[in-house]
């Protein structure tokens, strides 16, 4: 279902005009307004779902295979040197439009960005406690 005051299902159902990269019944793949680098893709399912938390299964397996085929794609055609599947779920996590998205981000030799986190120090007692936390 659409959620009315979301502007990502208006551009995903074609309400909004955006430079679309491809569509199926499902999802609409289109350019970010603001790229981290030439191609930055969205895909986004037409079906409202706020985060992966709510994203149905069906869709969640569709969405990576069409990252996949668009990844395949926009390599070949825009020469780039590998790409970023990128995915915010969540305000703490950088998430700013509440509908359901996966970032495909093209990458270039020396393009000067960084999708990058502080890699931490830890004992093999925190990881094992972590790991209780997760699977227990
Ligand atoms: P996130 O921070 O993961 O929620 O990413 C939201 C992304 O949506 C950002 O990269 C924005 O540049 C992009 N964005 C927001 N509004 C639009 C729009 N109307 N058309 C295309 N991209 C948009
Ligand atoms: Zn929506």
């Amino acid at each position: 279902m659409k959620k009315d005051d979301c502007i990502f299902c208006k551009i995903a159902n074609g309400e909004i005009s955006s430079k679309t990269l491809y569509e199926d019944e499902e999802f609409r793949v289109i350019l970010d307004l603001k790229p981290a680098a030439k191609g930055h893709a969205l895909i986004l399912p037409k079906e409202h779902a706020s985060s992966l938390y709510e994203l149905s299964d069906e869709a969640a397996s569709k969405a990576l295979v069409l990252a996949k085929k668009m990844a395949a794609r926009m390599t070949d055609r825009l020469e780039c040197d590998g790409l970023n599947l990128v995915q915010n779920n969540g305000e703490t996590a950088g998430q700013t439009v509440m509908h359901f998205h996966m970032h495909i981000i093209p990458r270039y030799k020396n393009d000067g960005q960084a999708i990058d986190w502080e890699p931490k120090d830890v004992s093999q007692e925190e990881l094992e406690e972590v790991k209780k936390q997760i699977t227990e």
